[in-house]
C-alpha cells in the first residue's frame, strides 16, 4: 500500500518534475531564442563592427584619433596581430583575458590558447576564410591569465588582403555564458528525453484531436504497439478503447481542450492482441512547439484492480470469519482498553460491542487473574510475543468463565506494535466436564480400593466439592422395608441425624418419585402446601436432590442445600450430579456388597467356627452327664452295695440326668424361639413370689459354692402382682441368676427388682469371673461363650443368654450387661410394667392339700410306644390306678379303650407307631367324650399343647415325667 503510494508520489513527481521541465524548457527555449535574438543583433553588430573595423582601417590611417577613441570604448574585444603576434589589444581584450597590453603587446597570440592544436586549427581556420571571405570567423577557446578558459567567437580581418604579413585585425566576443546555455538546454533536453523513455508508466503525448505525437517504451509496452505505428494515429481509430472507455477518453480530451488537467481516472484499454487493461489515467494540457497538446500519464493497474478486488474479498471473508466464529476476538488498544468486540465476544461475556468498546481489559477478566493477564499482555506487547494462556474472565451477570486466550500483537507496516488482538475460547464447559470426569472417574477408582464405605462417602465428598458446594451434605440410604433413612454421610451446619423416616420429606419425595428435586423456598411451599411433603429439620434456602438408583430401584439420595444462599445451585448442577450420581450408586452399591459380603463371610466363620465349637461343647455337656447316668447306673447292679452307697450313686444318676435334661429344655427352647412357635401367655402373678422361690431354689446351691446370695423387691408382697407372661419371666431371672452362681467362685450374688418410668427392672449382680469387654457384645448370641475353651470348666452351652434375650424380647423389653473382667457383672432387665391382679391361689392350694386324704383310684390306660417309659409309668402309677392297661400303640389303645368301656382316664403319648396319640384320641372321642384324656408329648411345645386341647384332649404333660408331675395331673379330675 505504503509502496504503491509512493510509487504514486514518485510518479507523480516526475510528472511533475516533467511538466516542470517542459514549462522551463519552454521558457528556456524563449529565453534560447531571445538570446538568439540578441546574439543575432550582436553578430550583426560584430558584423557591423567587422565592417566598422574595415573602415576603421580605412580610418585608421586618416582619422588615428578617432580610431583610438573607437578601439578604447569598443564594447568588443579588438586587436591586431601581425605574424601571429600582438601588436594592439583594447581594453576589452585586457578585460576577457586578464594579461595587460604590455604583457600582450609584442607576444605570441599563443598564450591565449590552451594548447597548440587549438591555436593551429584557429590560426588555418581564420586565414583559410579571409583567404576565401575576406574575414574569418571561428568559435575558440581561450586561455586566461589565471588558466581559466572563456569561450570565444574571433573575427579577423587582413588589414591589407593583399599582403596578409602587414597583420589583421581582430575582435573577440565572449560568449562563455551562451556556450554555458547551449549546453545546459542540451543536457536537460537529454535528460527529459532520459526521463521520458525510460519512465516506469506508459506516457503519451497527443494533440487536440487525439493524434498521437510521441510515446515512451512503456506505452509501447503496455499496449503491444510499436511506436511507430502509434505516432501520427489518432487514439480515436485505434482501438484501443471499448466503447464505454472510449466515450470517457473522449470526454477527458474535451477537458483537455478547455485546458483543464484531468485523473486520475480509470479506464480499460485493449491491448493489440486484445487482452484487457485496466489503466489509470491523468492528463495535463501542455504546449509543444507552441502548439496546444495533451501529456498523459497512465498506469497499469490490471494487478493492483486484481489484488484490491482479492483484498477487498480477503477483507470481507475475514470480517464473516470474525463475526461467524464462536471465538470471542477482541482488539486492544496499547492502554488495553477494547477496540474491536466481535459478536462471539457478546455472546461470552454478555456485553454487547457498543457497551465494550473503550472499557479497561479488567471488565471481563477475574480479580484472581488480573496481575496474571497484565503480565501477559505486557509481554505479548513488549516482546512481540505471541502469548496462550488460559484465565478466569467473568460474565456480564457475574458468572465466571474460563477462557483460552491465544495473544498476539498487531503489527504496522514499519514493525512497528499498534494494538493487541486475542481470541479467546470459552472453555467453562470442556473443563467442567473434564472435571466431572475426573469426579466419576476418582469416584469410581476409590469403590475399586479397599477402603471402608464410610471412607468412601467421606471421599465422594471430597470429589464432589471440587466441582460443587458441599458444605451441607448428606447420603441417605433407603430402607425400603420400614421406610426410613440411614445417614452413613451427614455433614450439615445446622442439623445432626442418624436415621429419619422417609415419610414425607423431601428426601422420601425424590425416592418416591426416583427424580431429581431442585427445590428453592417458594417450590418446598408449595409442595408442602400441596401435602406432598412436610418439613423436616432446618429450612435451607435451596434443597438439591439426586436419586441414586440401581438399576429401577432407588437405594438412597445424595442431598446438598444452601442455608445462605438461594442460588447456591442451579439446573446446571443437578444435571451435573445426576451424571455423577449414578457412579455414586454404583460406587456405594459395590461398597455395600462388598461390605455386606466381607459381614456374611465373617459371620459364616464366626459360625463355622461356632458351629465346631457348639457341636465340642454339645458333645461335651450330653455324653458327661451319659458317663454318670450309664457309669453310676451299672455300678448300681453290684448287690453287695450298702445302702449310703447306692443312694449316692441314684443321687448322681438324678443329677446328671437333670443336666441333660437342662441341655435338652435350652435346645427345645431356642428352637420354639428361632422357629417363632414361643408365644406368650400373659397372666397376673406375685413377682415377689417369684423372686423367693428363685432364692429358695438356688440358695442351697449357693451355699455349697460358699457364695451369699441375697434378693430384694420394690414392693411388699401384697401390691407385687403384675401382669407378664409368667414362666418367660421366671425363666429370665432363672437363667441369670443361675449363671451368676455358676460363674461366681467366691463373694456374692443379688438379685433385685424396682419399678421406674412404668418399667420393671430386674438385676443380677455378681462379684464373678466378668466378661471380657470384647465378648459383651456377642454373649447374648447362640452358642456364644466368653470363654470357649472346654477347659474353662463350666457347664453350658452358650443357649442360656440367647433364650434369656429372646423372652425378654417377647417381653417387649431390654436386656444389657456391664461387666468387668476378673471383677463381676451386672445383667439388666428392662420390662414394661402392668400392675396385675391379685389370684385366688390360697384356695386351689389349700383344695389340693384337702384332697390328698381322698383314695379315689381310677381305672387308667397308659398308651405308650416306649418300652422303659411304658415301664416307668407303670411303676409311676400303680399305687394311684385301681387297674393299669398298657398299650403299645394308638390302635392298641382304642381297641383297649373299646374292650373297656370303664377305663376313666388315658395317657396317651402323642407320637407312636401305626396309630398315633391324635387319632386314637378322636376315635375313642367318637364313642367318649366323658373319659379324662392327658397327653404325653416330648415336644415340649406351646402349639403342641395347644392343638393337644382342640383334639379332644383334657390335659398335656410334657416328658420326661416324674411323678408328682402324674399324680398333679389326675388330680385335677380324680380325688386321688
Ligand atoms: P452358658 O451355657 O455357657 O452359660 P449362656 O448363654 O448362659 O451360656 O452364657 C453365655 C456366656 O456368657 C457364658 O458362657 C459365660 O462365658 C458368659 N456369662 C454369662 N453370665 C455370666 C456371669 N454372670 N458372669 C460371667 N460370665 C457370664
Amino acid at each position: 500500500m505504503l509502496f504503491l503510494f509512493n510509487r504514486n508520489n514518485t510518479i507523480n513527481v516526475i510528472t511533475c518534475h516533467i511538466v516542470k521541465l517542459m514549462n522551463d524548457q519552454q521558457t528556456k527555449c524563449k529565453e534560447l531564442q531571445q538570446e538568439i535574438e540578441r546574439l543575432k543583433t550582436r553578430i550583426a553588430k560584430l558584423k557591423e563592427s567587422t565592417n566598422q573595423n574595415l573602415r576603421i582601417k580605412e580610418m585608421f590611417t586618416a582619422k588615428d584619433d578617432t580610431l583610438e577613441k573607437i578601439f578604447r570604448i569598443a564594447p568588443t574585444g579588438i586587436g591586431m596581430v601581425k605574424n601571429r603576434m600582438f601588436v594592439e589589444a583594447n581594453p576589452l581584450i585586457c578585460e576577457i583575458t586578464g594579461y595587460s597590453r604590455k604583457e600582450l603587446i609584442g607576444k605570441s597570440s599563443r598564450i591565449l590558447y590552451p594548447n597548440d592544436s587549438e591555436y593551429e586549427y584557429v590560426g588555418q581556420e581564420k586565414y583559410s576564410q579571409i583567404d576565401k571571405y575576406g574575414t574569418g570567423t571561428v568559435e575558440t577557446v581561450w586561455a586566461k591569465k589565471d588558466g581559466s578558459l572563456v569561450d570565444i567567437l574571433l573575427s579577423s580581418t587582413a588589414i591589407d588582403i593583399n599582403n596578409p604579413s602587414k597583420g589583421t585585425i581582430f575582435t573577440a566576443l565572449d560568449i562563455s555564458a551562451q556556450k554555458k546555455w547551449e549546453n545546459e538546454k542540451q543536457n536537460s533536453a537529454d535528460r527529459l528525453k532520459i526521463i521520458f523513455e525510460h519512465a516506469p508508466d506508459p506516457i503519451y503525448i497527443i494533440d487536440l484531436k487525439g493524434k498521437i505525437i510521441d510515446g515512451n517504451i512503456a506505452a509501447e509496452q503496455l499496449l503491444g504497439f510499436k511506436r511507430e505505428e502509434l505516432i501520427g494515429q489518432s487514439f480515436l481509430n485505434l482501438n484501443l478503447l471499448p466503447p464505454k472507455d472510449l466515450a470517457k477518453a473522449t470526454k477527458l480530451l474535451a477537458k483537455n481542450v478547455m485546458g483543464q488537467q484531468t485523473g486520475p481516472d480509470q479506464l480499460t484499454l485493449l491491448t493489440k492482441n486484445g487482452q484487457k487493461i485496466s489503466i489509470e489515467i491523468t492528463t495535463y494540457p501542455v504546449k509543444l512547439n507552441n502548439q496546444k497538446a495533451v501529456l498523459g500519464i497512465a498506469r497499469d493497474i490490471t494487478q493492483r484492480i486484481q489484488e484490491e478486488k482479492l483484498r477487498h474479498e480477503r477483507e470481507q471473508r475475514m470480517t464473516f470469519h470474525v463475526e461467524q466464529t464462536p471465538l470471542a476476538v477482541i482488539e486492544w488498544d496499547l492502554e488495553y482498553q477494547v477496540k474491536e468486540w466481535n459478536p462471539a465476544a457478546e455472546k461470552i461475556f454478555g456485553y454487547s460491542r457498543a457497551e465494550a468498546l473503550g472499557q479497561p481489559a479488567s471488565f471481563i477478566i477475574h480479580s484472581d487473574d488480573l496481575q496474571y493477564v497484565n503480565q501477559i499482555f505486557m509481554d505479548t506487547a513488549m516482546h512481540n510475543n505471541k502469548r496462550k494462556n488460559i484465565n478466569k474472565n467473568r460474565h456480564k451477570n457475574g458468572e465466571l468463565i474460563l477462557c483460552e486466550w491465544h495473544n498476539t500483537p498487531l503489527v504496522n507496516e514499519e514493525g512497528k506494535i499498534i494494538a493487541l488482538a486475542s481470541f479467546g475460547l470459552d472453555i467453562t464447559q470442556r473443563i467442567r466436564s473434564e472435571e466431572i470426569q475426573k469426579v466419576v472417574y476418582n469416584i469410581s477408582n476409590a469403590a475399586n480400593t479397599s477402603i471402608s464405605l464410610n471412607k468412601l462417602l467421606n471421599h465422594i465428598r471430597e470429589e464432589l466439592s471440587t466441582i460443587i458446594d458441599t458444605t451441607n451434605f448428606f447420603i441417605a440410604l433407603y430402607d425400603k422395608k420400614n421406610d426410613t433413612f440411614s445417614l452413613p454421610f451427614f455433614i450439615d451446619e445446622k442439623d445432626q441425624f442418624n436415621t429419619f423416616p422417609a415419610g414425607k420429606t423431601l428426601t422420601g419425595y425424590v425416592i418416591k418419585n426416583q427424580t431429581p428435586l431442585l427445590a428453592d423456598k417458594q417450590m418446598m411451599r408449595k409442595l408442602e402446601l400441596r401435602g406432598e411433603t412436610e418439613s423436616v429439620g432446618s429450612l435451607s434456602k435451596i434443597w438439591l436432590g439426586i436419586p441414586l438408583k440401581i438399576g429401577e430401584e432407588a437405594i438412597g439420595a445424595l442431598v446438598l442445600q444452601s442455608y445462605t444462599d438461594e442460588h447456591a445451585y442451579d439446573q446446571e448442577d443437578m444435571q451435573m450430579l445426576q451424571f455423577v450420581s449414578n457412579q455414586v450408586s454404583q460406587a456405594i452399591h459395590r461398597k455395600n456388597t462388598e461390605e455386606q459380603m466381607a459381614n456374611a463371610l465373617k459371620r459364616a466363620t464366626e459360625a463355622d467356627q461356632m458351629k465346631s465349637t457348639f457341636l465340642a461343647n454339645m458333645s461335651h455337656e450330653i455324653r458327661t452327664p451319659m458317663t454318670g447316668l450309664l457309669g453310676f447306673a451299672s455300678l448300681l447292679k453290684n448287690e453287695k452295695l450298702n445302702k449310703a452307697e447306692r443312694f449316692n450313686y441314684l443321687d448322681i444318676i438324678e443329677r446328671s440326668g437333670k443336666r441333660m435334661l437342662g441341655v435338652i429344655n435350652d435346645l427345645i427352647d431356642i428352637s420354639k424361639v428361632e422357629s417363632g412357635v414361643s408365644e406368650i401367655s400373659i397372666c397376673s402373678f406375685n413377682l415377689n413370689d417369684s423372686f423367693k422361690y428363685v432364692y429358695s431354689f438356688f440358695k442351697p446351691e449357693a451355699e455349697a459354692k460358699g457364695l451369699e446370695l441375697t434378693y430384694s423387691c420394690a414392693f411388699l408382697h401384697e401390691k407385687a402382682f403384675i401382669e407378664t407372661d409368667k414362666e418367660k419371666l421366671y425363666a429370665i431371672i432363672i437363667n441369670l441368676v443361675k449363671n451368676a452362681i455358676k460363674y461366681t467362685n467366691s463373694g456374692s450374688i443379688s438379685f433385685k427388682y424396682t419399678i421406674l418410668n412404668n418399667n420393671i427392672n430386674l438385676t443380677v449382680r455378681d462379684t464373678g469371673i466378668g466378661i471380657p469387654k470384647n465378648k459383651l457384645d456377642t454373649i447374648f448370641n447362640r452358642f456364644v461363650q466368653a470363654g470357649t475353651n472346654l477347659s474353662n470348666n463350666y457347664e453350658g452351652v452358650g443357649l442360656g443368654l440367647a433364650i434369656t434375650k429372646a423372652y425378654v424380647d417377647l417381653l417387649d423389653g431390654k436386656i444389657s450387661v456391664e461387666s468387668e473382667y476378673g471383677k463381676g457383672s451386672s445383667f439388666s432387665v428392662e420390662i414394661p410394667y402392668t400392675k396385675g391382679q391379685k389370684a385366688d391361689t390360697t384356695k386351689e392350694k389349700e383344695e389340693i392339700e384337702n384332697d390328698t386324704n381322698h383314695q379315689y383310684k381310677p381305672k387308667i390306660l397308659v398308651a405308650e410306644d416306649d418300652v422303659v417309659n411304658r415301664k416307668l409309668f407303670s411303676y409311676l402309677l400303680k399305687d394311684v390306678a385301681d387297674e393299669l392297661i398298657i398299650a403299645s400303640n394308638g390302635a392298641e389303645a382304642v381297641a383297649k379303650f373299646s374292650e373297656m368301656q370303664d377305663i376313666e382316664l388315658i395317657f396317651m403319648d402323642l407320637k407312636m407307631p401305626k396309630m398315633d396319640g391324635y387319632e386314637a384320641t378322636r376315635l375313642i372321642r367318637e364313642k367318649n367324650k366323658e373319659v379324662i384324656i392327658i397327653a404325653l408329648s416330648a415336644f415340649a411345645l406351646e402349639t403342641e399343647r395347644r392343638k393337644a386341647a382342640q383334639s379332644g384332649f383334657n390335659h398335656y404333660v410334657s416328658k420326661p415325667v416324674g411323678k408328682a408331675d402324674l399324680i398333679k395331673a389326675i388330680k385335677k379330675y380324680f380325688n386321688i
